[in-house]
């Protein structure tokens, strides 16, 4: 049986406008995306709100013929039990926001509750209450195995099983909040002795971040058909990370420190339904490579579990703020060229044991580099682990990140014959050490 492609609706239709002007310009938030966040404004606390254009449209406070279920949900300071509802109340909101802010009906008296994103404060979209870091991608995996094991790259276990590792959720905060450099015991190269001192080895991961909808219960695994339902959408995640601490302390029971200090989500999650134009056929395998397992067989997911998001990093040094210089690029991949495991699989096998995910659980789908080494979305791929210092181009190197760097990352899904739309920005700047 030929699998149904996931249907694009009215909602996509690139001819679709909006009375919110600077929707019409060029924009990550045209009326085709309306992606779900919390923001706060002076005495207005956190609170529901869609990007539109350079506008945040409050949803707290909406009347417009919504089921009481989904008005409840969106009252609350976060998105939790708005994405604990069922994929088709999301729709049927979407639906609702979609006619809102595209009929000039609506206009005068929806206005009012328009706000400039530039002068509100954004918070985590959802409450996380588990985080889990895969590995999915391969080419990250393979440059970065390159680096200790030349002639066998990639683990004997890469291609049968997704890779993973239950991080930290406390730790996590949303774009734009200040990176301090962590402090950490290492073995510096030649000593006999570990030192505690501030990481030398900082670096950044271009990951996405996919949120948890419905939640499943303990003992009963979410089948790979099922996943796509369980999937609320998706974030940019910055999963920071030290590689001199992760390089001694990792045997092992695998990272730790190195990797729980902080990590930036993007304000903005990107609905599936949203993403509906933009799915299409998983990362092929490679002759020779296995087969996945049948509980992560699906003909679907292979046909439309790979999504189309453009992704890049960039780099703000501090010389380049205090000249007001742009900042640099450091890397462009696209997700489903990366991901050797779809999204789908790693929602899948995280379950298979009887792992019960809650409503706002983030899984982090491990570094998204493309095949070339221009395409690397980590420091330690771009300098060749310290190797080759990275040429910013202005007469700066990196071979890992310094003091007073901001990282930036933003993303674009693309596809022919439909309104592009973006994930806003997800960004964290690197503050010193604390002293010891
Ligand atoms: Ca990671």
């Amino acid at each position: 049986m030929t699998p149904i492609p996931p249907k694009p609706d009215h909602t996509h239709d690139t001819n679709l406008t909006s009375w919110v002007l600077s929707a019409e310009t060029e924009t990550d938030f045209p009326i085709q995306n309306l992606p779900l966040g919390v923001f706060s404004l002076n005495e207005l606390g956190p609170r529901i709100g869609t990007a539109i254009g350079d506008q945040i449209f409050d949803l707290s406070q909406l009347d417009l013929g919504m089921d009481q279920t989904i008005k409840s949900a969106l009252k609350q300071p976060t998105l939790n039990a708005l994405f604990a509802l069922p994929s088709s109340q999301l729709k049927a909101l979407r639906l609702i926001l979609s006619k809102s802010l595209s009929d000039k009906a609506y206009a005068e008296t929806l206005s009012p509750h328009l706000y400039a994103q530039n002068i509100c404060q954004m918070h985590l979209p959802v409450h996380i209450g588990d985080y889990t870091d895969f590995y999915v991608g391969i080419h990250h995996a393979t440059r970065v195995g390159k680096l200790f094991r030349p002639d066998n790259p990639l683990l004997p276990n890469y291609k049968h099983v997704p890779i993973g590792y239950h991080g930290r959720a406390s730790s996590i905060t949303v774009s734009d909040t200040p990176v301090v450099r962590p402090l950490g015991q290492t073995l510096p190269p030649e000593a006999l002795e570990p030192i505690f001192g501030p990481t030398k080895r900082l670096d950044f991961e271009l990951e996405l971040g996919l949120i948890i909808g419905t939640a499943n219960e303990l003992g009963s695994p979410i089948s790979i058909h099922e996943a796509p339902q369980h999937m609320a959408g998706l974030c940019l995640l910055n999963d920071w990370s030290a590689r001199d601490l992760q390089a001694w302390e990792y045997q092992p029971l695998g990272p730790f420190l190195a990797k729980n200090f902080h990590s930036s989500l993007s304000p903005w999650v990107i609905t599936m339904e949203a993403l509906v134009p933009f799915r299409g056929e998983a990362l092929k395998r490679a002759v020779g490579d296995p087969n996945p397992l049948p509980y992560l067989t699906d003909a679907y997911d292979q046909a439309f579990g790979g999504v189309t998001i453009k992704l890049e990093a960039h780099i703000k040094t501090k010389a380049m703020a205090d000249q007001g210089d742009d900042p640099i690029r450091l890397c462009q991949s696209q997700a489903t060229h990366a991901m050797y495991w779809t999204l789908s699989q790693i929602l899948t096998h995280h379950t298979s044991g009887g792992c019960n995910l809650r409503t706002g659980d983030l899984l982090g789908t491990g570094t998204l580099s493309g095949p070339e080494t221009s395409q690397s979305g980590s420091l330690l791929e771009l300098s060749q682990g310290g190797k080759h210092p990275f040429d910013l181009g202005n007469g700066e190197f990196r071979r890992f990140l310094e003091d007073g760097d901001e990282i930036s990352f933003t993303a674009r899904a693309e596809a022919k014959g439909f309104k592009t739309i973006g994930f806003g920005e997800c960004r964290g700047k690197i503050m010193p050490a604390r002293s010891v």
